[in-house]
């Protein structure tokens, strides 16, 4: 068996994931990629991150809205690597309308992604890192943890859930080496943010272009999206042993949002 910790980062086929699952590998993590896409592109992705790092590279398709495939996906990489040293729980998706249209489909994926698989995989994958000793989790949460804006009800709803998540697993975790925080971003530059600029502007009856510069930059003092690779930067300290008294948190990368 590798001696290199293992990560999986999920919903790492694209976006914030994707930029910690290659900082890791560049780290020396052998690393399971989780998300949708293209196959091809996915495979891609897969290969060329365990030629340019040298780390093993694993794909697992599981559907994060499924508590049987994520359980099965934990039992796979655990059969195959051990226990999971690092957990990233990253994997989200957005939809942006006022709260009496907002579609229960929706609203019910949303909670299931960017909330329940948080659960269900740290429910998974906790015995093993217990019985090992150490472990890192780290859930990719939001400045909207924090704080609210209109029209993103399941979104915010899910994030402030995650906070609470983050606490109380941090404590029954505190004597067995293990960590969970929760890294809170403001606006980063992803698909997920892109795909958000129409509704949003139709939700407000503004232009994108003042979606962009009014109310997303408008939220962030430095006036400045929050680059992946910084974002990764903070996931990859925090499962340092230097990070190891941070439990329990819940850390804004947000140039300044929640700070007002
Ligand atoms: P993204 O759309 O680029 O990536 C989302 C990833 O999740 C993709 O790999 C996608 O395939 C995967 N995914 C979606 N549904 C899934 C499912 N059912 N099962 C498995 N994988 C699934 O988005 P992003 O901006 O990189 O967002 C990543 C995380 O960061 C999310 O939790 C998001 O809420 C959070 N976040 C993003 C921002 C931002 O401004 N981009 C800010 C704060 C927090």
């Amino acid at each position: 068996m590798s001696t290199k910790k293992l990560a999986l980062v999920t919903g790492s086929t694209s976006g914030i994931g994707l930029g910690i699952a290659k900082n890791f590998a560049s780290k020396g993590m052998n690393v399971v990629l989780n998300g949708f896409g293209d196959a091809s592109a996915i495979e891609n992705i897969r290969a060329n991150m365990a030629k340019d790092f040298g780390v093993e590279v694993r794909y697992n398709g599981a559907d994060m809205s499924k508590a049987e495939e994520i359980a099965a996906m934990i039992k796979t990489i655990e059969d195959e690597f051990g226990a999971i040293d690092v957990l990233v729980n990253n994997a989200g998706i957005q939809h942006v309308a006022p709260v009496e249209d907002f579609p229960i489909e929706k609203w019910n994926a949303i909670l299931a992604i960017n909330l329940s698989s948080s659960f269900h995989t740290i429910h998974a994958a906790l015995p093993k890192m217990k019985a090992k000793g150490w472990g890192r989790i780290i859930n990719i949460a939001s400045a909207h943890a924090l704080v609210a804006s209109p029209y993103k009800s399941a979104y915010v709803a899910a994030k402030h859930g995650i906070a609470g998540l983050t606490k109380t697993v941090a404590l029954e975790t505190a004597t067995f080496g293990i960590t969970m925080n929760a890294i809170c971003p403001g606006y980063v530059w992803t698909p997920l943010v892109e795909k958000q600029i129409p509704d949003t502007a139709k939700a407000r009856g503004i232009t994108e272009e003042q979606v962009i510069n009014d109310v997303m930059l408008h939220s962030q003092p430095t006036k400045k999206f929050v680059t992946i690779e910084q974002v990764a930067a903070l996931a990859h300290f925090l499962t340092s042993e230097d990070a190891a008294p941070i439990t329990g948190a819940i850390i804004p990368i947000d140039g300044g949002w929640t700070a007002q």
